[in-house]
């Protein structure tokens, strides 16, 4: 076995190849929304005890790091109402400051923003992706069955004003928010946010609402899209699974996530983390590794193993089918699990 000084500092590459530089985590499963597509309105969340300690996060995320991780994304759940959230930001952005990670950043819901911005900014956060499908807001209380869209919308203004870069994700959904695309692409480019677009995927038991009739392909989206504005192919820079393009119009970029018509796992670069110390491997695999145990063993070498082994276990991809005859999700978690 080699020594611990060895493993800290050897990269996590993947069976294919691939170098794991990204990491998410899902900091909580808990939120203040029940997205339909997301969660069924009474969903049963993880007894505390299981969940690791923000403690437990900041170390477990600081090996990835001495791994060399150098993109961390705080997911979830809802990550701002996880109590005492700002501690874990605050702890994470030493390695901002070392350089030994080059971004920090956060996916949110923007319901408890207006409050954190000034914070985020501080601990180092400078770019945050707020989850926005409509602009109406009893449209946006249908689809969160919870939210208050003016709440959002004073999250995100706090969050411009505080200095961040916002980026909206909108799940794109047939017969909800079909009829407000051009809208969603004439507010951001009038606020200078960039807007990604994401089809919706299957994941999770959500109740009632049938996810095959919510799914609307993106190049359906795109070809409305066309009609309106002028697009221009962009190089992707973000070393994620979008594909960009810019409105001529409104000088913007608009970016697609096509998990379901466009496979994009040979550049694959990221691994997933639950709040219970769960490592996964592929979004849309059921495969995992937890490495809570190895964490709370009092041998560091045992963690560094439990990494490099799950890292060994990387698929080649994934195969998310909607299967018109099951009617039943691919992958039997939910996003709010591994955080989107
Ligand atoms: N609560 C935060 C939020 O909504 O931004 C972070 C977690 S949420 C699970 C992360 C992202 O996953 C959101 O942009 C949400 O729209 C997306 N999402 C959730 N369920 C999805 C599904 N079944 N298909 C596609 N995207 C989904
Ligand atoms: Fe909550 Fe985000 Fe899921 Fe909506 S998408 S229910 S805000 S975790």
């Amino acid at each position: 076995m080699s020594s611990l000084t060895e493993l800290a500092e050897k990269p996590l590459i993947d069976p294919f190849d691939r170098h794991v530089s990204y990491l998410r985590v899902s900091v909580t499963d808990r939120c203040d929304f029940r997205c339909v597509y997301c969660m069924s309105e009474n969903m049963t969340f993880l007894p505390k005890a299981d969940v690791l300690t923000l403690e437990e996060l900041d170390r477990l995320c600081s090996a990835f790091i001495s791994r060399g991780v150098r993109k961390l994304r705080i997911s979830g759940g809802e990550p701002l109402v996880r109590r005492d959230i700002m501690w874990l930001f605050d702890r994470l952005g030493r390695h901002l400051e070392t350089d030994d990670l080059e971004e920090l950043t956060l996916t949110t819901n923007a319901s408890q923003l207006e409050r954190h911005a000034a914070g985020l900014y501080s601990a180092g956060v400078r770019r945050i992706n707020v989850s926005l499908d409509t602009l109406d807001p009893e449209k946006f209380a249908r689809i969160t069955r919870w939210g208050k869209l003016d709440k959002v919308i004073g999250g995100i203004d706090a969050a411009a004003a505080a200095g961040h870069r916002i980026k909206i994700n909108a799940v794109a959904l047939k017969g909800v928010n079909d009829d407000e695309i051009h809208d969603l692409v004439a507010w951001c480019g009038d606020r200078d946010f960039d807007l990604t677009f994401i089809e919706v995927m299957p994941m999770g038991e959500i109740g009632g609402e049938m996810r095959l009739d919510q799914y609307w392909p993106l190049s359906m989206v795109r070809a409305e899209l066309k009609k309106r504005w002028t697009l221009t192919e962009i190089p992707d820079t973000t070393g994620g699974p979008a594909r960009y393009v810019r409105a001529k119009e409104t000088g913007g970029r608009i970016g697609f996530i096509t998990p379901m018509t466009h496979n994009f796992c040979e550049a694959c670069n990221r691994v997933r983390l639950t709040c219970t110390g769960t490592l996964f491997m592929c979004l849309g695999q059921e495969d995992a590794a937890d490495l809570r145990a190895a964490l709370r063993s009092s041998d560091p070498d045992i963690l560094m193993s439990a990494i490099d082994d799950a890292i060994a276990r990387k698929p080649k991809g994934h195969d998310f089918i909607l299967d018109r005859r099951r009617k039943a999700p691919a992958v039997s978690r939910h996003m709010s699990v591994t955080g989107g």
